[in-house]
């Protein structure tokens, strides 16, 4: 075995990605495929998600589509468990599904703004919870949630206040679970990406982008193959010693 496989051990690990039927959860989990993992695809779009899991069942391994709304208790936890029972376990998970609103904090509904909260948050506090279980009870495991630059910085010139606190939320959630779930041996950590291309950034105002651009250390936004290597090294045995981290993948946006 090469030692990059030994190193990293991704070979045969089982687990799912939500939002994974397309933009960064799709490329993430094909390239865990590659590594001979077992990927679930979680997403509300059904279409897309079967199209994702048959695409990835072509790569050799097992996969399965499920639509699940990640905001419901019920259905995420009916899911997982579909998932652990259909792959015989839960290696790892990775909680990605997020959504974006861009209206302005004095004009947008209650409705709207827990809304955001409601899928980026609290869709991954449910989605790890029930990982979380199964972790705990079969022995360890790792656990990954999408953050966000926007969790350590306030993104200009767009507003997008309920994002930019659900994941600062995302954040500090994933550090609690991990003080708690550290005697278990699972292992929580989150990445933070900069501007990546998919469909939540592309149909954004061209000057917002344009803006984005002034602001932006590279002087490209990032694609989710960008994000790949980092989600598989927290994934991987040779992450056995991180816990609680975020892993900023912005380009270098927030550093200056
Ligand atoms: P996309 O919009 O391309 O993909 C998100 C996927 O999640 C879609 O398939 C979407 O389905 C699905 N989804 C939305 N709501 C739910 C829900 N309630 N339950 C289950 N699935 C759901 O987004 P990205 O790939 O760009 O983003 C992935 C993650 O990365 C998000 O958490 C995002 O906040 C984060 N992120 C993205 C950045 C970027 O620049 N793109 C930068 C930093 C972080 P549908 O389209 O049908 O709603």
């Amino acid at each position: 075995m090469a030692y990059i496989e030994e190193l990293f051990g991704l070979k045969g690990k089982k687990g799912f990605v939500t939002g994974g039927a397309q933009g960064i959860g799709k490329v993430v989990a094909t390239g865990m495929a590659r590594c001979g993992m077992d990927v679930a695809i979680v997403d509300v779009n059904k279409e897309k998600a079967e199209e994702a899991a048959h695409q990835i069942e072509a790569l050799g391994v097992r996969s399965m589509a499920l639509v699940c709304d990640v905001t419901s208790a019920e259905a995420v936890d009916a899911t997982v468990d579909t998932i652990a029972t259909g792959f015989g376990g839960l290696d790892f998970a990775f909680n990605n599904a997020g959504i974006a609103n861009n209206t302005p904090t004095e004009d947008i509904d209650l409705k709207d703004w827990q809304k955001v909260i409601d899928v980026n948050l609290i869709g991954v506090f449910l989605t790890a919870r029930a990982a979380g279980r199964k972790m705990i009870a079969s022995g360890g495991g790792s656990i990954i949630n999408t953050a966000s630059m926007s969790g350590h910085i306030v993104n200009r010139p767009q507003p997008q206040s309920a994002y930019n606190a659900s994941k600062a939320g995302v954040i500090q959630l994933t550090k609690s679970m991990a003080i708690e779930w550290a005697p278990h041996k699972v292992r929580v950590n989150c990445i933070s990406p900069g501007y990546i291309r998919t469909e939540m950034t592309v149909h954004v105002r061209q000057d917002w982008q344009d803006s984005w651009m002034r602001q932006s250390v590279l002087p490209s936004m990032g694609t989710p193959e960008d994000l790949v290597a980092g989600v598989l090294y927290l994934a991987s045995d040779a992450a056995a010693f991180t816990t609680g981290s975020d892993l900023v993948m912005d380009g270098g946006f927030t550093v200056v």
